[in-house]
């Protein structure tokens, strides 16, 4: 690859369930490393086994792509819209003999590895047709195979994450085209590869076994390679390889979390790669910073304490009005009833005090509740509890008290400070009847922010409902 090439990437997932996030992990560091140098990131469909693909799993890849801000170029690329171009080429390199037609049929392969491994002998299967002219083929199915050097020893791949790794056991021709006239995975990924211009295949090293395969293909064809970096797996917090009974695996289950998107971006982003000791960034110094030289070479272990320390960052940097949208989103994502204009409004309002400590984004609708809710609130038990008679009448002073109290915080500290002051209270003895009375619970913003974000008039209305509890 000359330096002025333009890097192409791609993500290249099966459809055949929901989108893991080692996918999307892998989806990121493409389009990361794509954008850096101003390249192209593409998204390939490798529907190429119909019989385990769905419509439904696509679907997954598009919104969980859609949902981390994965944005590829071009229309998503269907595998199995490009049969007839692998077809194509298995028959180019049939005719220039660096493939031929094999008809050993399964049944006999079969016998052939039973009676080898009897003997104790390699049960690498080698066609006895590779040889065989034409003239001598039967009238019968056959797949196509390729005719790989029988010479190479110790086949050498060069990996900008693993370095040089060497394949010492010998390889089989491979299957590229099998009797119904399908390609095999491994020659459509190389045809594709080759055709979308690839230059850099950045993926889950599950896949460091076939690129030495891969490799083959590309040499018979006279094609040059693309730049492997074969990343390791995702592994659960004991170190085992991330499986359903660690928790959540699939992208879009973190979505329903409450995780936003940048927040996922950056901590996808740490695992498995590193830019010295950052641990928190921003997209733009992501692709800044993004390099195949910081992918480590053990496995990243998914940790949910950091990914709620990298989301609270992420959360309380951002602006007011995009968390309004992002909760809107979740809200829908989730199924869960959407929020008035007056509720978003408030919510905005509100922001401010609600964003600084929340781990996702339901932490902020729960802390969001005050003023969410209208009145009467519905009080929680310990609220309730909270509102003895004696508290009640100082809530009953307070609110005329208030009446005329400028509603700025210095103002309405003073007035609370001496409340509490003229009943020989420390303040906090105060707070607690009054939260309650304006958030219906004993957890909440600062009573302060309450009154400030609710107003003169909703607070004093609260304060006298709680203060008729029990009437
Ligand atoms: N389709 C393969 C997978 O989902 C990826 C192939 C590739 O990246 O080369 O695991």
């Amino acid at each position: 690859m000359s330096n002025d090439t333009q890097i192409v990437t791609r993500i290249a997932p099966s459809p055949t369930g929901m989108m893991h996030i080692g996918t999307a992990r892998t989806g990121l560091f493409n389009w990361l490393f794509a954008r850096r140098h101003g390249g192209k990131f593409v998204l390939r469909i490798e529907d190429t086994d119909r019989e385990r693909s769905t419509p439904e799993a696509t679907q997954a890849i598009l919104d969980g792509m859609a949902w981390l801000g994965l944005d590829y170029d071009g229309e998503p690329i269907s595998q199995s819209a490009r049969s007839d171009r692998h077809r194509e080429v298995a028959e180019t390199m049939l005719a220039n003999g660096t493939a031929y037609k094999c008809f050993s049929t399964q049944e006999e392969i079969a016998a052939f590895r039973d009676a080898a491994r009897e003997k104790g002998e390699s049960t690498l299967f080698l066609s006895p047709w590779r040889d065989v002219p034409e003239a001598d083929h039967p009238d019968a199915p056959y797949v196509i195979r390729l005719k790989a050097p029988r010479n190479e020893h110790a086949l050498v791949l060069t990996d900008a994450v693993q370095g040089e790794v060497i394949w010492g056991e010998p390889l089989d021709d491979m299957i590229l085209l099998r009797s119904d006239g399908t390609p095999t995975y491994m020659h459509a990924v190389v045809v594709d590869d080759h055709d979308m211009g690839i230059t850099h295949v950045i993926r889950g090293d599950d896949h460091l076994a076939n690129a030495f395969r891969q490799a083959q293909l590309y040499r018979a064809l006279g094609w040059s390679q693309p730049v492997w970096a074969h990343i390791p797996l995702i592994h659960g917090e004991d170190g085992k390889k991330l499986s359903k009974r660690h928790g959540a695996t699939g992208v879009m289950e973190f979505a329903e979390m409450g995780i936003p998107a940048a927040a996922m971006r950056n901590y996808l982003a740490r695992l498995g790669w590193s830019h010295g000791d950052d641990e928190l960034f921003t997209d733009e110094q992501a692709r800044d910073w993004f390099d195949l030289g910081g992918i480590g070479k053990s496995p990243a272990r998914l940790d949910m304490k950091k990914l709620a320390n990298v989301t609270g960052w992420h959360i309380a940097r951002t602006d007011d009005d995009e968390l309004v949208q992002q909760i809107t989103d979740f809200l829908a994502l989730t199924d869960q009833p959407a929020l008035s204009q007056v509720q978003k409004d408030g919510l905005k309002t509100a922001m401010y005090c609600l964003k600084d400590r929340a781990k996702n984004l339901p932490d902020i609708l729960d802390k969001a509740r005050f003023v969410l809710e209208n009145r009467p609130l519905d009080l929680d038990e310990k609220a309730v509890n909270s509102l003895d008679p004696v508290s009640r009448g100082i809530l009953n002073e307070l609110t005329a008290q208030l009446q005329n109290a400028s509603w700025t915080r210095d103002t309405l500290e003073g007035v609370l400070n001496a409340a509490a002051d003229s009943h020989g209270l420390k303040f906090g003895k105060l707070a607690g009847p009054l939260r309650a009375a304006l958030s219906g619970r004993t957890v909440s913003p600062s009573v302060f922010d309450m009154m400030l974000v609710l107003g003169r008039e909703e607070t004093l209305a609260r304060l006298t409902d709680a203060a008729s509890l029990g009437d």
